[in-house]
């Protein structure tokens, strides 16, 4: 039994090297840098824990998550611990989304998410893995890939299409504004952002905002002055060029 767990631990871990080597090869042959235009990306020589590939021209580093299939509202990560470290120290890279057709050996979906879209809001904890496991103790985590703004997800294939390189470029670049923030700032705007989604209308008003004073709430536990926050954020998020304010406490979001 033992021999034969083996052996099929040794042929998933070989499907899954050869998945990644051909993903890595898509991307080197087919990507192109999606904050500056660059044409190509780089793959990082050295096994570096997170990052898989970096732009030569302007620095930014990826990470590469291939998946067979659609994504769900989960993405596997590594290490928990070492991924709240990475963001606490503003050093994870943006992440790259590849999802593949095995069958066809076809990519179908690319989405990056900027770097700065990653919140610990959007990491959960799994539970550590229990003995017999080889890393018995080890806790690894999810991104939860739905949480996330859908103006952090920006798609670069949709269903085997390439979406046009300028759109991409012009989406990243739209949200530059939250680069240079730091936490907890770049919390709110991007928590408070999400809200402005959820409500899924072009216009809406403050109150429509407030309606999520709950779960600001929870989401800042130290904060008591959720509704200045809110109003805050929102005056940013028009500097920004995210919305535009119409008067009247009434808002409307700018077309992507
Ligand atoms: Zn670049």
């Amino acid at each position: 039994m033992r021999f034969e767990f083996d052996e099929d631990r040794a042929e998933y871990e070989s499907q899954q090297q050869r998945v990644r080597a051909w993903s890595e090869f898509w991307v080197a042959e087919h990507m192109y840098c999606p904050a500056c235009g660059s044409a190509s990306l780089s793959k990082h020589r050295n096994n570096r824990p997170a990052a898989d590939f970096y732009c030569a021209a302007c620095a930014e580093e990826f990470e590469l998550k291939a998946k067979n299939g659609r994504f769900g509202a989960r993405i596997v990560n590594g290490a928990y611990a070492t991924l709240l470290e990475r963001l606490a120290a503003d050093d994870n890279p943006s992440l790259m989304l590849l999802g593949y057709n095995l069958s066809r050996l076809a990519v179908e979906r690319v989405i990056v998410v900027p770097r700065y879209f990653f919140t610990p809001a959007i990491v959960e904890a799994r539970p550590p893995l229990r003995p017999p496991a080889r890393r018995a103790g080890w806790a690894g985590c999810n991104i939860l890939l739905a949480e996330i703004p859908a103006y952090g997800r920006i798609d670069v294939v949709i269903d085997g299409a390439a979406v046009p390189r300028d759109t991409v470029l012009e989406r990243w670049r739209r949200t530059a504004f939250l680069r240079d923030e730091k936490m907890p700032s770049r919390g709110w705007l991007i928590e408070v952002l999400r809200c402005v989604e959820k409500i899924n209308q072009s216009e809406f008003s403050l109150s429509d905002v407030y309606a999520f004073e709950g779960e600001l709430q929870a989401v800042f536990p130290d904060n008591n002055n959720v509704r200045p926050k809110i109003r805050q954020q929102l005056q940013r998020l028009r500097d920004s060029g995210v919305l535009e304010f119409l008067g009247d406490g009434s808002y409307r979001l700018i077309e992507k």
